[in-house]
């Protein structure tokens, strides 16, 4: 059997007929559809993600068996059905009309193979096997754990190649295309344990020029970037915490500003009493673009590690997530406790080990039961993680007893202990 001969095909706008509606079209249809492919699918049934595709006007269905007509203004098919006679049929109308032709049931019978695929950003890595998917598959596999460490030329964009930080550098493409000298990317690093970054997060992460962490970011994450990447640790700077924001921002805007790719990496999710805002705010003030990655915030991912979920179908209809950094009735509080109070739902307060004997004291003196269920949850996601079980009424002694201290949420309500045996 002759070579494949490899090519990126740019669908968008362009018919792309798939015919069958089972597990195989439904593995195929997101790929067509990221690419912008106009799909018509040709099938009497379809799977509940295909009919979701449908229901949300992604693709144009035919609910009946292939016609040759189908392919009438088609550039590509895709063949998903199981019976070959019915594939034939298809690939036969296909190649009558110049149409290249995808079959699953039979490689040999194709007129193109669809590769193993990787994506890593802009970058699309496909691998065909020479006839044996899995091969292409395990060296798919291969590739994507090389990329996903940054372990290869060009894992930097273009214009950070070889320059050094804080020197001038020519402008190169940053993500999404413009030409721009440097950018930051404020990244949610998650709540502790390093595989909860995302993948994109993980990406940005392996790009970066310069890394401006503090202390919530999981440690085992910056163990991993390369020696030349630039770590700066926020958390060490020797100001007051208003002079340090200042100087955090002053950073960003200063390195992406010379050039560089700036990560500005952050526990949890940025906007989640992560400052995130401000750092936006000030990058563009200066003119630096700058992109932002949701991370796994604390506030639902310290009850889950803890076996919490912050509801649960007829006990808790909502939660509510809200900072104790300030005592109940410190003037400069912007929560209202006494409403707080009042929710049957579940409440999750972050910052608030310093300020718990108040709070709950607040939480009771306006209505919400003493006896309610409480836990605490200290470095939720990591090997230091400990928990406790108490009451609204009890908490804050109980944390006090036990030596909890912060990082920890704080979770009120009945979900407390509906998942324990
Ligand atoms: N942006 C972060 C929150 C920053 S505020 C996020 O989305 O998670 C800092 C507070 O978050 C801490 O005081 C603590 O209340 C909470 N926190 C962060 N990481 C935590 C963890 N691993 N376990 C428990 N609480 C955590």
């Amino acid at each position: 059997m002759s070579n494949p001969y490899p090519l990126g095909l740019r669908l968008a706008g362009l018919r792309v007929v798939v015919v069958g509606g089972g597990t195989v079209a439904t593995r195929r249809v997101p790929a067509l559809l990221d690419a912008g492919a106009d799909v018509l699918l040709v099938s009497p049934e379809l799977t509940p993600a295909l009919r979701a595709h449908v229901d949300a006007g992604r693709l144009r269905w035919e609910p009946r068996r292939f016609a040759p007509g189908d392919l009438d203004g088609a550039w590509l098919v895709q063949t998903a059905v199981d019976d070959p006679a019915a594939a034939a049929a298809v690939s036969d109308a296909a190649a009558e009309r110049r149409i290249f032709c995808v079959r699953a049931d039979d490689r040999a019978a194709a007129t193109a193979w669809t590769p193993a695929v990787t994506r890593h950003g802009p970058v699309t890595v496909a691998v065909l096997g020479g006839g044996d998917p899995r091969r292409a598959m395990s060296v798919r596999d291969a590739v994507r754990a090389l990329l996903s460490v940054g372990q290869y030329p060009g894992a930097r964009p273009p214009a950070a190649q070889g320059a050094p930080v804080g020197g001038p550098r020519r402008s190169g493409a940053a993500e999404g295309g413009g030409p721009t000298a440097g950018r930051v990317a404020l990244v949610g690093a998650g709540p502790g344990d390093p595989e909860l970054i995302t993948m994109k997060g993980w990406r940005l992460l392996t790009e970066a020029d310069v890394v401006v962490t503090d202390r919530l970011v999981p440690g085992l994450l910056l163990d991993e970037l390369r020696p030349d990447v630039e770590l700066v640790d926020a958390s060490k700077i020797p100001y007051g915490p208003s002079r340090a924001q200042e100087e955090i921002n002053r950073i960003l805007v200063d390195r992406a500003l010379a050039g560089a790719f700036v990560v500005r990496l952050k526990g949890g999710d940025p906007y989640v009493f992560g400052r995130g805002g401000e750092e936006l705010l000030a990058c563009a003030a200066a003119g630096v673009p700058v992109t932002v990655v949701p991370g796994v915030t604390s506030s639902v991912a310290a009850p889950a590690a803890a076996g919490i979920p912050v509801t649960h179908r007829a006990v808790a209809h909502e939660f509510t997530v809200v900072s104790g950094h300030l005592p109940p009735d410190s003037p400069a509080s912007l929560v209202r406790w006494e409403a707080l109070a009042g929710l049957r739902g579940t409440l999750v307060i972050l910052m608030g080990l310093k300020n718990l004997a108040a709070i709950t004291e607040a939480l009771i003196a306006h209505g919400r039961p003493a006896g309610t269920p409480a836990a605490v949850v200290q470095e939720g996601t990591t090997g230091g993680q400990r928990s406790l079980r108490s009451t609204l009424g009890a908490v804050a002694a109980d944390v006090l007893a036990a030596g909890l201290r912060p990082p920890a949420v704080v979770v009120v309500g009945d979900v407390v202990g509906t998942l324990d045996g």
